[in-house]
């Protein structure tokens, strides 16, 4: 019943180009025949020889199709309509309902001439239809046709209509069987993940069609350091029967997967290969495009056991690479993935540290050099964690940041400073001012005037005692629409502050131009006072500036009392540090703003800041 077979995917081999493989191996079809007339098998099967076709299943019982199908995997079914039992519409309908061969091609042979007959197979799903008796040449036509369809249509699935390389799908369950194939304890795979550095801007600047031709080539590029792999010419030491398989795995992404190879310095010098290989500018229509990659590496089976690993692990260190600043390589490495495994923990428990009121202010008192006395105060975030105690703004902000969830975690800074300013005014206490930092995440939107208005609004806090920090980074990244804006917050009556001044790209020309009141002199240079003759000079020309400017000049991180001196005879208006206290729970800055006014005392404050903080206010 069953002839000459190959075995199933034998042309397939799973190296080198990659390339989805060419019609001309339509003749390694297997055909599957269902008749109840043997002599009927016999003559088409004996027509279909004739033209070189080679693999055949046949059977006379219908009512085993299903079970053929599984076993030999067929790329065509040859279905006749009469037969007893069961007949061939009967055989159609199963197998359009069955998972294994929904899609396969079935030519359906039928004495009957009535075209509703061929209608009804049709419906069903049949692909085409053939009168008995057969013609040959008819018969070797339909065939042929419906194969080159199906091998069409199998490689749409598998591989990429663009690039020409294996697609994702593909590639994985590739990955898969070579995994499984490896028996040999000592073998081993590299998996190169290479993707493309700023394809976006390529796409963006110079269109799609570009960015097309841009993939194409790159392809071409990777296959060739397949071939020269497999080829010897990058030699990879002591494991000359490596076997390389490419393959187009995301829109600017390609792996390249070494089997039979485990060395760490062989998967390095194909990573080198690959860079080198980008070295060389593509000529793309009339473009000479400099474009550089990004590649990560990971090992089997030191990296990763199975393929789904070991893909997600080359990926992590193609992101490593990338943030290393693209143009390099990156092994994946244990430690790396700890890390990034703990980001992504704090980031999924930030999200929920709002609803669950984790969050709290702290606020470190603002004090005049010149009397002592307590001014304002800055907002300083907290997160009391339910298990790590309170963990730093600068462990988190920076999270908050990248993922967008600064913008409500800002808003909400904003709105709890808005009501504690209402509350101590309540308290009959003394005017302060309170200043709240602002990420330039928040500014991006410039939602944040509507929330400071509806939030002046509701908390009736006079707009002249709020302070918005923003720093030099925000106004660099587009001066216009910066001055614009804040231009926009001040006109409500909010001042505005630059935080950490002098860390960013300070310079005064820009300084002049910007709608704002105060500069912060940040902490790092008031850290060495007052025996480092450049922090010295730093401060002292910083405040002439800013005064120069009409700017109230405001130093950060006072720790000791020389320094204090030192801010004092340079004319600094307000200090802020542990000198004074350290950022407070609202209920502990009260006392901290009698009438009489505070007079700065070394350590004032030795909170311990781990502690949780206490109900506020
Ligand atoms: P920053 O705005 O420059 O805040 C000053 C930082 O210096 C605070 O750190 C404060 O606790 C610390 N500090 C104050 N005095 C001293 C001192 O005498 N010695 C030392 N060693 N440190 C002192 P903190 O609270 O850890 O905040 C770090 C940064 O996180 C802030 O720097 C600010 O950029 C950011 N941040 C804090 N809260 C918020 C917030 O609500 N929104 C945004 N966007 N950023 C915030
Ligand atoms: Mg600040
Ligand atoms: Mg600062």
């Amino acid at each position: 019943m069953t002839s000459r077979r190959r075995p199933k995917d034998a042309p397939v081999r799973a190296h080198t180009s990659g390339q989805a493989p060419a019609l001309e191996s339509l003749a390694h079809a297997t055909i599957l025949m269902v008749d109840d007339d043997p002599v009927m098998l016999e003559a088409v099967r004996l027509f279909l020889e004739d033209v070189g076709y080679g693999s055949f299943v046949t059977t006379t019982d219908p009512g085993r199709t299903l079970s053929l199908i599984a076993e030999h995997e067929p790329d065509v079914v040859l279905l006749d309509l009469k037969m007893p039992g069961m007949s061939g519409f009967d055989v159609l309908a199963a197998m359009r309902t069955s998972e294994g061969s929904r899609f396969l091609p079935v030519i359906v042979l039928s004495a009957d001439s009535e075209s509703s007959a061929r209608l009804q197979a049709l419906e069903l799903g049949a692909t085409d239809f053939l009168m008995k008796p057969v013609d040959p040449s008819e018969l070797q036509l339909r065939v042929r046709n419906t194969l080159a369809f199906k091998a069409y249509q199998d490689r749409l699935a598998d591989y990429d209509p663009l690039s020409g390389l294996r697609n994702r799908r593909r590639f994985e369950s590739d990955l898969r069987g070579t995994l499984a194939e490896l028996t040999d304890p000592a073998g081993g795979c590299a998996l190169l993940h290479v993707d493309l550095d700023r394809f976006k801007h390529v796409n963006d600047t110079l269109g799609y069609r570009t960015g097309d031709r841009l993939l194409k080539a790159t392809a071409r590029r990777v296959e060739q350091i397949a071939h020269d792999v497999e080829s010897g010419l990058i030699s990879t030491v002591g494991e000359t029967d490596a076997r390389v398989t490419v393959a187009h795995i995301a829109g600017n992404g390609f792996a390249v997967l070494v089997s039979a190879m485990r060395d760490p310095d062989n998967a390095e010098r194909i990573a080198r290969a690959i860079l080198k290989a980008f070295s060389v500018p593509f000529q793309i229509e009339n473009h000479q495009l400099f474009v550089s990659a990004s590649v990560g590496v990971s090992l089997f089976p030191v990296d990763a056991q199975d393929a789904d690993a070991l893909l997600k692990h080359a990926e992590m260190a193609m992101y490593q690479a990338k943030n290393r600043g693209r143009n390099t390589h990156e092994f994946f490495s244990q430690e790396f993935n700890a890390r990034a495994g703990e980001r992504l923990l704090l980031e999924t428990e930030l999200r929920r540290a709002i609803e669950r009121n984790e969050l709290v202010v702290h606020y470190q008192p603002k004090v005049s050099v010149v009397t002592g006395r307590v001014l304002g105060a800055e907002a300083l975030i907290r997160w009391n964690h339910p298990q790590r105690g309170m963990v730093s703004p600068a462990q988190f902000i920076p999270i908050a940041e990248e993922t967008g969830l600064i913008v409500e975690i800002g808003r909400w800074v904003l709105g709890q400073a808005c009501r504690q300013l209402r509350r101590w005014q309540d308290a009959g206490l003394p005017p302060v001012t309170l200043s709240v930092n602002v990420s330039p995440a928040q500014f991006s939107r410039s939602a944040i005037l509507k929330d400071l208005k509806q939030l002046l609004a509701s908390t009736r806090v006079d707009p002249k005692h709020l302070v918005l920090e923003v720093t030099e980074g925000l106004v660099m990244a587009d001066i216009d629409e910066a001055v614009t804006l804040l231009k926009a917050i001040r006109s409500m009556g909010v001042r505005l502050s630059i935080d950490d001044f002098g860390t960013g790209y300070s310079s005064l020309a820009y300084l002049r131009r910007l709608p704002i009141d105060e500069i912060k002199i940040d902490r790092s240079f008031v850290k060495g006072l007052p025996e480092e003759k450049d922090s010295l000079a730093i401060v002292r020309a910083v405040t002439a500036m800013g005064h120069a400017l009409g700017l109230k000049v405001v130093a950060e991180g006072v720790e000791t009392h020389p320094q204090l001196e030192v801010l004092r005879a340079a004319k600094c208006d307000e200090f802020q540090g542990y000198y004074c206290s350290r950022p407070v729970p609202a209920q502990d800055f009260a006392p901290l703003l009698d009438r009489r006014g505070a007079r700065p005392r070394p350590n004032l404050y030795t909170l311990d800041e781990t502690r949780p903080a206490p109900s506020r206010v």
